[in-house]
């Protein structure tokens, strides 16, 4: 009865040396993304992951609409899915990047500017049958030269404004992808509903997202799988995003930032396991009980499921899952689930 509030069944982990990120929208069919898709939304089910929120396709379109329901037709097995669609940012704020300019190539996302076309995509994206809606506040993030992360804002206040406001009136929520600085403030002072990520929370961000009951899904475990070497800009701003992830966390546990568990799966490949994020979790000033809920009833209160995800109780989903040990005793227990019970059916059962 797991919450993954951050996954993308449409990415495989992608590893430069076999294309990176670049290869799926350029060189694949959408069937073969879908197709692997699918598979990717069984892993999270066997891992015990019974509910997710896919937090967009990556230039595959509605893709997430489909999978989601090729599962509650029963065609296939998966976790229940929230799903954001396209996901919203603006020109310069999304790859594919890096191209001639004389050659036209897709974006991982909706690309919007200004107020009218930033409400016009998320009212199609809802129209098409988004859950929620996913903003890019940030993309590019450096070290300047007193090596400091910065990062590149995207939408203006102005924007986001006019997405959550179209959103809030369809009774559905935003979720804005967002590091530090000035992107960061312009999601909370836009109104914005999830903060993932939060790479650099300083205690203003906080304090308005305590005041205004802000979420923050902070997907640890994908910013430790380095993939540029450590002598490299690249390098070296990846290894400061995981410096200033910890004691982010840490802030926002002590100030009692509601908190989401997400892991960003498929950033890293579906065949490591999900759980890895529980012990993060509790490294950062989390008990066991408090990750434990964060991927339960917290998650499901933020998915507007509160009473029926991530509870056992009368009316509620019959989704359970069993682990061998005593989680509250070491959250690594979490990794070896070994019954997973679905909407009343078991789909999988080891225990002897
Ligand atoms: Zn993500």
């Amino acid at each position: 009865m797991m919450i993954d509030c951050h996954t993308h069944i449409f990415l495989q982990g992608e590893e430069p040396s076999e294309g990176g990120y670049d290869i799926q929208l350029l060189k694949y069919p959408l069937a073969f993304r879908a197709a692997r898709a699918a598979v990717s939304a069984r892993r999270a089910l066997e891992q015990g992951f019974t509910t997710i929120r896919d937090v967009e396709t990556e230039g595959a379109g509605y893709g997430d609409v489909g999978i989601k329901q090729a599962i509650e037709g029963g065609f296939i097995p998966g976790p229940r899915m929230f799903v954001v669609t396209r996901a919203i940012s603006t020109s310069g704020g999304y790859p594919l990047e890096g191209y001639a300019p004389e050659i036209a190539v897709p974006k991982g996302v909706q690309i919007v500017d200004g107020p009218v076309e930033a409400r016009k995509a998320a009212r199609e994206q809802l129209d098409n049958g988004a859950d929620w809606i996913k903003v890019y506040m940030t993309h590019r993030s450096w070290l300047d030269a007193a090596g400091n992360l910065v990062s590149q804002p995207t939408l203006t206040l102005e924007e986001i404004r006019a997405i959550v406001d179209e959103t809030h009136g369809w009774g559905k929520k935003v979720a804005c992808h967002a590091y530090n600085g000035v992107g960061l403030r312009r999601a909370l002072d836009g109104g914005c509903d999830s903060i993932e990520h939060g790479l650099e929370l300083d205690d203003s961000a906080v304090a308005q997202m305590v005041k205004q009951g802000t979420w923050y899904c902070p997907t640890m475990s994908v910013y430790y799988s380095h993939k540029e070497p450590p002598d490299t800009p690249a390098g070296k701003r990846d290894r400061k995003r995981v410096a200033l992830h910890g004691p982010s966390l840490q802030k926002a546990v002590k100030a009692g930032v509601k908190i989401a568990f997400g892991t960003d799966v498929g950033g890293f490949p579906w065949t490591e396991p999900i759980a890895q994020e529980f012990p993060r979790l509790v490294e950062f000033g989390m008990t066991p009980l408090a990750a434990i809920q964060s991927a339960t009833v917290n998650a499901a209160e933020m998915l507007g499921m509160s009473g029926q995800l991530g509870v056992i109780a009368p009316g509620a989903y019959a989704d359970i899952v069993a682990v061998p040990g005593d989680p509250l005793k070491d959250v690594k227990e979490l990794s070896k689930v070994s019954f997973v019970m679905k909407d009343g059916k078991v789909f999988r059962n080891d225990l002897k």
